[in-house]
């Protein structure tokens, strides 16, 4: 009966572990550091509370000078046409949807956040390509299609149902509220940062789970959240242009001793 009983449990230990394997091997892949250290050597168990909402699968984080570092592979942690059929994430594109001819491809992004960010005079405009980083690693991208400021428009219907889509060299992104995240949180959960270092919160207040009425035209303003009992500036994601940010409050750009990223 003992005897049994420990073959069963060996069992199952092994069918456990050739599972894991499967998964890591054909699944998202993963990060391997979760603990205070990294293998850049440098140290996390600093990090401003809101640091500590990234997905640690998907993401490392860490303090280098001053700079938060965001490493990402830029790979959504959910399904999506975009991977491509036989993917294991793969899923077919909803009702309505016009896939764009690209796949998901994985990326060696390093956002550098400005760990004290602090509002700037005079704003600057957001580029095209990222401009901030989600929890799970995903970069953020502005409210606009192309050069010349192309409204998204003609974009739109190729949006999967979490919202994101790859763009020509594979790199996912999302325009506006990562829905996968907030329907596993809230709409008022902070979803990822900025590159001049302010967070971006879900469309309602922690507060009171109501929409503010009170945004800057950036999509911004300042009051105490749930990781800053101080008060920051901050973003809120709307479902109206320009969506997320519509321009830096903080520096960006290396030059400017501002955030930036590099892939
Ligand atoms: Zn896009
Ligand atoms: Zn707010």
């Amino acid at each position: 009966m003992y005897m049994k009983n420990t073959i069963k449990l060996l069992l199952s230990f092994i069918i456990l572990l050739v599972m894991s394997c499967d998964s890591s091997s054909t699944s998202y892949s993963m990060n391997e550091n979760n603990g205070n250290d990294n293998e850049n050597g440098s140290d996390n168990s600093n990090l401003p509370v809101g640091f500590t909402k990234f997905i640690s699968e998907y993401t490392d984080v860490y303090i280098s000078g001053d700079y938060v570092i965001v490493e990402s592979q830029g790979l959504p942690n959910h399904p999506s046409p975009y991977w491509g059929a036989g993917h294991i994430n793969y899923s077919s594109p909803h009702n309505g949807m016009s896939v764009n001819p690209n796949k998901i491809s994985s990326q060696n992004f390093k956002f550098y956040i400005p760990i004290s960010p602090s509002p700037t005079n005079s704003v600057s405009s957001t580029p095209l390509g990222p401009i901030g980083v989600s929890i799970s690693g995903v970069p953020f991208y502005n409210q606009y299609a192309g050069p010349n400021n192309q409204p998204l428009d003609n974009e739109i219907a190729s949006f999967d149902i979490y919202s994101g889509h790859p763009q020509q060299t594979g790199q996912y992104h999302y325009h506006w509220e990562p829905n996968y995240l907030t329907s596993n949180g809230d709409e008022s959960m902070l979803i990822g940062y900025s590159l001049d270092g302010f967070p971006i919160y879900g469309p309602k207040d922690q507060a009171d789970m109501q929409y503010p009425s009170d945004l800057d035209e950036l999509n911004g303003h300042n009051h105490v959240t749930d990781e800053y009992p101080d008060g920051t500036y901050h973003y809120h994601s709307t479902s109206t242009v320009p969506y997320l940010l519509g321009g830096f409050k903080g520096k960006y750009g290396s030059a400017n001793g501002g955030g930036y990223f590099t892939n």
